[in-house]
């Protein structure tokens, strides 16, 4: 599988001159599957040039989309991703079980009129809600996708996709505690994956402050990859504040400790427009 990267960034949009190289999109993720199928993770702000790229491709947009919670940083992309407007479009959502809650807020407020001009009933595509990952799993021809609960305020889901004897653990918005069982529960989850995509908002000294959050440091990040023989960590859902340089400087940091260790873990920052192959 590949997986494209257009947004990396947590919380709110972070547009400048100190986001060039990691991007200041919020998440969104685009996989490629070895069987042909297509799948977006979040409707976060990246969306929106997704949306632009299938336009130039003049194909028809047939894909699964998986949204892990209804924060708006992971959902108000949406009304902007331009296929959605387009007859031939066909989006099969799960996720979340709050997903289309979520997706439709923009359109259907019901808090009066004016903020947004669409309805979501006017959406020209077929969008339908097909409700499996909250009860299972998810089969895409040969691709399983399994989840996992997060550890975040009001709840959301991680992913864990697996192709032939390939695995990609997807977890955003996560607190790590490595005092709580929940880390072990995490361990398990993300056990001999070849990729972990992982929440690393904060630096270790932010925790303390902000516990209960719902977000983890880069070290508790690095922790869970190392205890569960992680092939490749790649440190995600960067704080808006967060420079490109402070982005780098974290990374080289991770890297020297793994030497250290003499870990073979490696260990990269998502940026935006960047590509995974697995
Ligand atoms: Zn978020
Ligand atoms: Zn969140």
């Amino acid at each position: 599988m590949n997986i494209r990267f257009w947004g990396t960034r947590g919380s709110i949009p972070a547009p400048g001159k100190d986001t060039i190289i990691y991007g200041g999109n919020t998440t969104c993720l685009e996989m490629d599957l070895n069987n042909g199928k297509k799948l977006i993770i979040d409707a976060g702000t990246g969306i929106r040039s997704l949306g632009r790229e299938f336009e130039s491709r003049k194909e028809d947009v047939d894909i699964h989309l998986l949204i892990t919670h209804i924060h708006w940083d992971h959902v108000f992309g949406f009304p902007f991703f331009s296929p959605i407007y387009n007859s031939s479009t066909r989006i099969l959502v799960d996720g979340y079980n709050s997903c289309m809650k979520g997706l439709g807020y923009s359109f259907d407020n019901k808090m009066g009129d004016g903020f947004f001009p669409v309805r979501f009933e006017e959406l020209k595509a077929d969008i339908q809600f097909i409700d499996k990952l909250s009860h299972g799993y998810l089969e895409i021809d040969d691709t399983i996708i399994d989840s996992s609960p997060i550890h975040h305020p009001q709840g959301g889901l991680g992913f864990r996709f697996r192709e032939h004897n390939k695995t990609l653990v997807f977890l955003t918005d996560n607190e790590l505690d490595v005092k709580e069982k929940s880390f072990s529960d995490f361990v398990s989850f993300c056990q001999g994956a070849d990729i972990l995509i992982h929440d690393s908002h904060y630096r270790p000294e932010e925790i303390s402050d902000h516990r209960g959050w719902g977000h983890s440091d880069y070290q508790s990040a690095l922790d869970l990859a190392l205890r569960a023989n992680v092939k490749k960590l790649v440190l995600f859902h960067h704080a808006p504040e967060r420079k490109d340089s402070d982005v780098r400087e974290i990374t080289t940091f991770c890297q020297e400790v793994l030497k250290k260790k003499n870990s073979d873990l490696e260990i990269e920052a998502a940026r935006e427009n960047s590509v995974l192959v697995l």
